[in-house]
């Protein structure tokens, strides 16, 4: 395939494919948690029949913090399973693991050379991260995490990527690196879009709704796992931090800890926040909470269940992966050889 500078590119959307989705989730916790699964997976499992979808575990990005190699190892199938649970379909999407698939790295290190220095600098979640531990500890990996993810995203000629609102400025990266190999060395890769869903976008922390629910929080307490008992999710519920006064209204500057519990439950049935609100009038914080404590202890019940039986069957689990990896490999190669062929790369005969 040799391709002249000018040449459109075979591989880009609007060739007449299905348009792709594209996302992943770092198994970096012993589980996923309510702000993954509203923000993240929900909205997978919702793209699966209009798109060509591929959903990842990030297990290169993983290693860009501190890490334990067995740990690291049961995270991943137990991140296969709850994606699963989550509704992610094989038959439908491709489901894999990263590492699988060398291309993305292989791109990533392209794509590093593009990127400047101040650019990637300017990542949010770098600065955050690296606070986090003093930036003296912080890795050159979590530095150049952003670019392996624009890599994951382009190797696939992604139109969408959806992600939580924590993503968009990592998304907007990689739009920019896109545009830009696409006008220095010709069209190449798609240039995909975040898909935000606004009302999931970013679920808080029930003991401080003011930051979003995050698995590497210290302290679980406000975190509701996708592994946590029924018991446990009721009670972290009861426990929510909310503010003062009893009324129930949505008001997320004024009252974020019950915004974040109607958002959730919102989310979890399908009902309209002003819905739930009215049915509410009159009523204390506290009815609220053990409303949706139970619903939410009902959902953990049946998602740990089925969690359970998928990772009963490794074998099975390792199947998917592969199939899955093969599916993405089919699509990684190709833009991975015209992406060498741009770039000036003499190829192997
Ligand atoms: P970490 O704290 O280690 O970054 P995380 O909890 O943010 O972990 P990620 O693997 O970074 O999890 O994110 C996986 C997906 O879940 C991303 O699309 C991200 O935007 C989404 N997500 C994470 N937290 C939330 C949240 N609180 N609300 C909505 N979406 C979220
Ligand atoms: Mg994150």
């Amino acid at each position: 395939m040799m391709l002249a500078m000018s040449d459109a590119s075979p591989l880009r959307s609007g060739t007449g494919r299905r348009p792709r989705a594209l996302s992943g989730a770092q198994p970096t916790a012993d589980s996923y948690h309510l702000g993954n699964y509203f923000g993240a997976f929900r909205q997978w499992v919702a793209l699966q029949d209009e798109f060509e979808a591929f959903y990842f575990i990030p297990d290169l990005h993983a290693i860009t913090v501190d890490y334990d190699p067995a740990l690291l190892r049961e995270r991943t199938y137990i991140a296969a399973a709850q994606m699963l649970a989550s509704g992610v379909d094989p038959a439908r999407s491709a489901l894999f693991v990263q590492s699988h698939v060398p291309e993305h790295a292989q791109l990533a290190w392209i794509l590093n050379g593009i990127t400047g220095f101040g650019e990637a600098g300017r990542m949010t979640q770098f600065k955050d991260k690296s606070a986090k531990n003093g930036s003296d500890n912080a890795s050159v990996g979590l530095f150049t995490y952003p670019i392996l993810m624009a890599a994951d995203i382009l190797i696939y000629q992604a139109d969408k990527v959806p992600v939580g609102e924590d993503q968009r400025q990592h998304v907007e990266l990689t739009r920019n690196l896109a545009q830009r190999f696409n006008h220095r060395f010709g069209p190449t890769f798609t240039v995909p879009e975040a898909h935000i869903v606004k009302a999931t976008a970013k679920i808080y922390d029930l003991q401080d709704p003011t930051s979003k629910m995050s698995g590497s929080n210290a302290s679980h307490a406000g975190v509701v796992d996708l592994t946590d008992t029924p018991k446990q999710v009721a009670k972290k519920v009861r426990s929510a931090v909310t503010d003062s006064g009893t009324e129930i209204v949505y008001d997320l500057a004024a009252k974020p800890g019950i915004a974040n519990l109607l958002s959730i439950y919102s989310a979890l049935t399908g009902r309209e926040i002003a819905e739930i609100v009215a049915e509410y009038e009159g009523q204390q914080y506290g009815h609220l909470k053990v409303a949706l404590g139970d619903l939410l202890a009902e959902f953990v019940g049946t998602f740990g269940d089925r969690t359970r039986e998928l990772l009963d069957d490794r074998a099975e689990l390792d199947r998917i992966l592969a199939a899955g990896a093969e599916r993405a490999r089919e699509v990684a190669a190709p833009t991975l050889e015209l992406v060498y062929e741009r770039s000036g790369f003499v190829r192997p005969v």
